[in-house]
């Protein structure tokens, strides 16, 4: 990856150290996350795998184990390290330190196995954590810096032109378009070593299907998605036939939950049926799943029809139907063929979700894509390029040539900020890679910076950037 990415670490070496202190100042830490959220993140291995525990003890996780859904613990059949030993159980993550006590786990049996404990907050005096049998259990504090950092909660930028628009007019196109792509091959680098860390921890298939799960969610159900995906993983799913797979996947979302026959029409009528013939026998095992604060928050007001997490989903079990045909693309690099993969997907149908945009919504009069050409944009720039250019660097050239995203806001608002009125501005967004490389120099300046531009170091710095 190193050669076909050369740029990457000119722009790493850019951008080191500009908004140093940041993390101590995260936005949405000094409020507790969701429980949920913090569950997710740990079990995407978002906050590393290598701790220190609260007594000072080196613990490294060598199996994130499984996101249980019964009573107890958060997580099962885990091992980590400590010292010479490897330790099995389960894990137990906790806003706070003293919800062991407060939930009373301390006194309950189903957390006798409990290897390790996590939490966000903690008092000032040190608390210890004890099960049942009066064992004490290994201890990490989980801080905001230990967050990969793109995955540190994010405030918003205002829309309106920055402090930069002006230098960056006056800047030679070739300098801008070659800060842009090493902004972009970046951004590429870093999803990959994400992808490679959640391969490493999850496996290979398992990522890249919670990854293009996380594709379909854009942009408002990505966590969602992902938190569905953990707690489905692919290889249970695979065993089973597809109306139990989507009954599965339907039933755990919520969703089947949500609508009430009598609100729907007669062929909605049909398939609720079809999926709730599978999912009653199951539903008693996922009951906690269903429940507050267990539940993932979807998003759906102000969703575009096409966008609807429902029909989303609906694409997403006809993946499944198709994903030896999806995966093979991307079991290896040289079996790559971006063509072909695309095809797959746009030919995607399913005989309800074709025609549906939601549960509650009358049929389309027309077929309408399940997946359509911008989520195949999407799975590119945030999937497929990532995991295949770190092992055939010749696809870096492959990605310059894909044409831009159509609609997509947050581009929208990196280039209004940072190129204003300036008529080149097209431009520099024709490419995806180049709306990738918009969106990595909005988010390490325009996201970090809390002065309205005034203390930003982007106006200045770039003028040391020459091709
Ligand atoms: S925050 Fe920095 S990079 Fe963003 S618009 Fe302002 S000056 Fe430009």
């Amino acid at each position: 990856m190193a050669a076909a990415l050369s740029l990457a670490s000119r722009y790493e070496k850019f951008t080191s150290g500009v908004f140093d202190g940041v993390a101590d100042n995260l936005p949405g830490w000094s409020e507790p996350m969701s429980e949920l959220n913090l569950q997710s993140l740990w079990f995407a291995g978002e906050f590393g795998r290598d701790f220190t525990s609260t007594d000072g003890r080196r613990i490294v996780l060598r199996d994130f184990g499984i996101w249980n859904h019964a009573a107890g613990p958060d997580f099962t059949g885990c091992a980590l390290q400590c010292g010479d030993e490897i330790l099995r159980g389960d894990i137990e993550l906790d806003p706070d330190a003293r919800d062991w006590e407060r939930h009373g786990h301390g006194g309950n049996e189903n957390y006798e196995r409990v290897v390790l404990h996590l939490f966000t907050q903690a008092p000032e005096a040190r608390m210890f954590t004890r099960t049942a049998a009066h064992r004490e259990v290994i201890q990490v504090f989980l801080k905001p810096e230990m967050l990969r950092e793109a995955a540190r909660p994010r405030r918003m930028a205002e829309v309106r032109l920055g402090r930069c628009a002006t230098p960056l007019r006056e800047m030679e196109s070739a300098q801008v378009a070659s800060l842009v792509e090493a902004a972009a091959q970046f951004r590429l680098r870093r999803k990959s070593e994400k992808l490679q860390a959640l391969s490493h921890i999850h496996g290979r298939e398992q990522a890249v299907y919670q990854s293009l799960a996380n594709a379909l969610g854009y942009r408002h159900n990505q966590r969602a998605f992902t938190i569905l995906t953990q707690r489905l993983p692919l290889k249970a799913l695979l065993k089973h036939d597809a109306l139990e797979r989507e009954a599965l996947l339907f039933g755990v979302s919520g969703f089947l939950e949500s609508v009430r026959y009598e609100d729907t029409e007669p062929e909605t009528r049909t398939y609720l049926r079809e999926l709730w013939s599978r999912w009653w026998k199951q539903r008693n095992a996922y009951v906690n799943w269903l429940e507050e604060p267990n539940r993932p928050r979807w998003q759906v007001a102000g969703a575009r029809p096409g966008n609807h997490p429902q029909r989303r989903l609906g694409a997403m079990c006809v993946m499944l139907g198709s994903w030896k045909k999806i995966f093979a693309f991307l079991r290896t690099a040289k079996a790559w063929n971006r063509k072909n993969f695309s095809t797959v997907l746009l030919a995607l149908e399913h005989d309800y979700w074709s025609r549906h945009y939601t549960l509650k919504s009358e049929p389309a009069t027309q077929s309408i894509a399940l997946v359509g050409g911008t989520r195949v944009q999407e799975m590119l720039a945030n999937v497929v390029y990532p995991l295949l250019v770190s092992e055939r660097g010749e696809l870096w050239a492959e990605f310059m040539e894909q044409p831009s995203m159509l609609d997509n806001q947050k581009v929208r608002r990196a280039a209004l900020r940072l190129f204003g009125v300036d008529p080149r501005v097209r431009g520099f967004q024709k490419r995806l890679y180049q709306q990738q490389g918009l969106l990595q120099i909005y988010e390490d300046y325009c996201l970090e910076d809390d002065s309205a531009c005034e203390g930003c170091p982007f106006p200045e710095k770039m003028k040391e950037w020459r091709t």
